[in-house]
């Protein structure tokens, strides 16, 4: 599988920190001694002051965004719930699967896709050589849903941020969007799945693979085979198999 940038490795961090400095103070430098040629603009120094001030690689962290989410109280969906489903998996997965939102014994558990659709993601992820423990799994929303409705927009517009911001923690190589929702959501689309599904696309330079939700495999088994010509573009961008 291919490899996340350096973010994670302290003497690159370093490198790069003592780099941004190099850049400065050759700038101010050339600028003291009333040399041409370079951008010397004000812009340009706020920058690098900017970059030397904080840690440039510096990302928050799942466990921030799950303590900035708190006990959430930000949309409905929050009286109806018993547990948050925050999301669960390698926190620096190359891959990262989306659903929709938990049902039953996700809210009663805590824990994303872990019934009848969860058990047919597990299958899915096992089908393309990884483990659950390898990737991520999280949902468009962190709620349940009442009697596993539909998210509405107002209740995605105040549980998306989180996604994105986990999305960011995380920086996977690839995202796989689970159903209409999470795709469109994701793609910020109005197309169906059935036209979005099993071509990659760009989420902040990610490449994501929209493909049908397990859900709607459970009812419609046909379509796994869609699903599975879905997977083999995915573990062969992911270079496993
Ligand atoms: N369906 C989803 O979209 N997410 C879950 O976590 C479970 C079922």
């Amino acid at each position: 599988m291919a490899s996340n940038p350096d973010r994670n490795n302290p003497m690159a961090r370093r490198n790069v920190a003592a780099a941004v400095e190099d850049v400065g103070n050759t700038l101010r430098f050339l600028e003291q001694m009333g040399c041409k040629g370079f951008d010397g603009s004000k812009e340009i120094f706020d920058t690098l002051e900017a970059w030397e001030r904080k840690d440039i690689f510096s990302v928050e962290t799942l466990e921030d965004i799950r303590t900035d989410l708190g006990d959430c109280r930000r949309c409905r969906l929050s009286g109806g719930r018993t547990n948050i489903v925050f999301g669960s998996g390698n926190p620096h997965a190359k891959l990262v699967f989306i659903g929709e939102g938990p049902g039953y014994e996700e809210d009663r558990q805590g824990q994303p896709f872990v019934g009848a659709a969860g058990r047919l993601l597990t299958k899915i992820i096992e089908a393309i050589k990884l483990t659950r423990n390898q990737v991520y799994i999280c949902n468009i929303v962190k709620c349940r849903p009442p009697g596993n409705r539909n998210p509405m927009p107002d209740e995605i517009a105040a549980c998306s941020p989180f996604l994105k911001r986990q999305i960011a923690a995380i920086h996977p190589d690839f995202i796989c969007t689970l159903g209409s929702f999470a795709t469109q959501t994701l793609l910020e689309t109005k197309e169906p799945i059935s036209k979005l599904r099993g071509i990659f696309y760009d989420y902040m330079g990610i490449k994501v693979m929209p493909t049908y939700h397990p859900a709607f495999l459970l009812r419609n088994p046909a379509k796994k085979r869609s699903v599975w010509e879905d997977m083999k573009k995915l573990m062969k961008a992911l270079g496993v198999g």
